[in-house]
């Protein structure tokens, strides 16, 4: 199954004027922000793009998509993946200026004539990512061990109960 790329660059307002849409995808090589920010990706970026104009002749892009990569666990330190998913609605402004007077539920995107779309991509994704990336409790390498570090420390406690559990016996047989 070969998935169409999203072109690299496109004139919005223009889609819009004429509701285009896009639907492919963006490589990680081609978001090298993402790619430091992150340990690497599961896939390409999935990314849908509709372009439209609302009643007072605005140019919008509703935007979606979806990526899963690969974070370092700050629990654990091992790499766990993080699925990220968007979905927002971009007014093409030329200006911040305007930014001010858009309503809440629009996001600005500040362009000119042609916008880079996997730098649109790769926006949306950043913004996505988790600020303390970890694996859900039952997938984590440290999920309960409260002290020492983690990974070893589990199979030998599980050994344990039973080994204590027969120096208890023996201590109290000589006891009483
Ligand atoms: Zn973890």
């Amino acid at each position: 199954m070969s998935q169409t790329s999203i072109p690299k660059e496109a004139e919005l307002r223009n889609w819009a004027a004429r509701e285009l849409s896009a639907k492919g995808v963006v490589s990680l090589e081609k978001m090298q922000r993402l790619a430091s920010a992150t340990l690497g990706a599961k896939s390409d970026a999935n990314a849908v793009l509709a372009c439209r104009r609302d009643e007072q002749h605005r140019y919008l892009v509703d935007i979606t998509t979806d990526m899963t990569v690969v974070m370092q666990c700050q629990r654990c330190l091992q790499p766990c993946d993080v699925d990220l998913r968007t979905s927002a609605t971009l007014c093409v402004l030329w200006d911040d200026e305007a930014a001010n007077d858009l309503p809440a539920n629009y996001d600005p995107l500040i362009s000119g004539d042609v916008t880079n779309l996997h730098a649109l991509v790769e926006e949306e994704l950043l913004l996505a990512l988790p600020a303390v990336p970890m694996h859900k409790p039952e997938d984590c390498g440290h999920s309960g061990t409260e002290f020492g570090n983690g990974v070893e420390a589990v199979p030998a406690q599980r050994e344990k109960p039973f080994a204590a559990l027969g120096e208890l016996l023996k201590d109290n047989a000589t006891k009483t």
